[in-house]
């Protein structure tokens, strides 16, 4: 067993939380950067320019790449051979959220009850997804969550003949009627299978891919290529004022499902598409 206090754990989110939020993936960066000798749209071509300046006055400035800072979404795999000590472990997560904030100088924006809307004003508390897994390793993933994008992800339980022309048509109609929300060029996670709730979580997950790899099963990497020209075919450019470039990746993920069901989810996320991770 490998002892590890928990301090170690909110250390690490305090840091990510701040630094996923100044600076964009370098993988993400690159997609962008390129994407503006490809996009036809002169609006759109500056808007990119805009983008990429903006990236790097975060950067430089060490400043939120934008105002919404988000929710921190964490994805934890948390090795069976680890014996955490010194305290609990979603609280240290948390008290990593809160430092990270408020040291970060980023925006607050959970509220603690969704209907009465009171502001918790320190972030949290964090979105936790946490798996076992073997090892003596803790993996942390930090990937604050704008709404812009959030608010137009999707859930369809579709039905077993709809098959992938049906998940495709749903791709497709979701990113459309999102249209400018987001603000694109947008990063698209898709999820098939599982069970209602883990679709979502499924296509979110789809979302902490690079930006170039593609899924290993052929038909999947294929589907993933078709989606993404539908996408940029739709003219919807980036942040919504026209061109090719509306998003800069799909990626497609998939897991066994019930005989009687088809469940798919559209995970969107902005321009801004941020994450960080570190192993302890
Ligand atoms: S969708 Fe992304 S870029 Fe747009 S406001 Fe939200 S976090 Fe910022």
């Amino acid at each position: 067993m490998r002892e590890l206090h928990v301090k170690e754990i909110e250390n690490a989110v305090r840091e990510m939380c701040i630094s996923s939020n100044y600076n964009l993936p370098e993988d993400v960066y690159k997609k962008l950067s390129e994407s503006k000798n490809t996009e036809e749209s002169e609006i759109g071509r500056d808007i990119l320019e805009n983008i990429i300046k903006n990236a790097d006055l975060a950067k430089e400035n060490r400043v939120p790449i934008c105002q919404d800072t988000g929710m921190a979404t964490l994805f934890i795999e948390l090795g069976q051979e680890v014996f955490l000590t010194g305290g609990d472990f979603e609280d240290a997560v948390n008290e990593g959220v809160r430092k990270g904030y408020e040291e970060g100088y980023l925006r607050k924006s959970i509220v603690r009850d969704p209907l009465l809307r009171d502001n918790t004003g320190d972030n949290t508390p964090a979105v936790i997804h946490l798996k076992i897994v073997p090892g003596d390793r803790v993996k942390i993933v930090v990937a604050p969550k704008g709404f812009g994008s959030e608010n137009m992800s999707r859930i369809k339980m579709l039905k077993p003949s709809d098959g992938m022309k049906g998940v495709e048509d749903f791709v497709i109609q979701a990113v459309s009627e999102a249209g400018p929300n987001p603000c694109p060029p947008i990063f698209v996670g898709v999820g098939i299978g599982g069970t209602f709730e883990k679709v979502a979580e499924t296509a979110k997950r789809a979302l902490l891919r690079n930006v170039d790899d593609c899924n290993p099963d052929p038909s999947l990497a294929e589907m993933e290529k078709r989606l993404l020209l539908k996408i940029n075919d739709l003219g919807i450019g980036p942040q919504g004022l026209g061109g090719r470039t509306t998003a800069i990746a799909v990626k497609v993920e998939t897991y066994p499902t019930h005989i009687a069901g088809l469940p798919a989810a559209v995970a969107i996320n902005c321009h801004a598409t941020r994450h960080e991770e570190r192993i302890l």
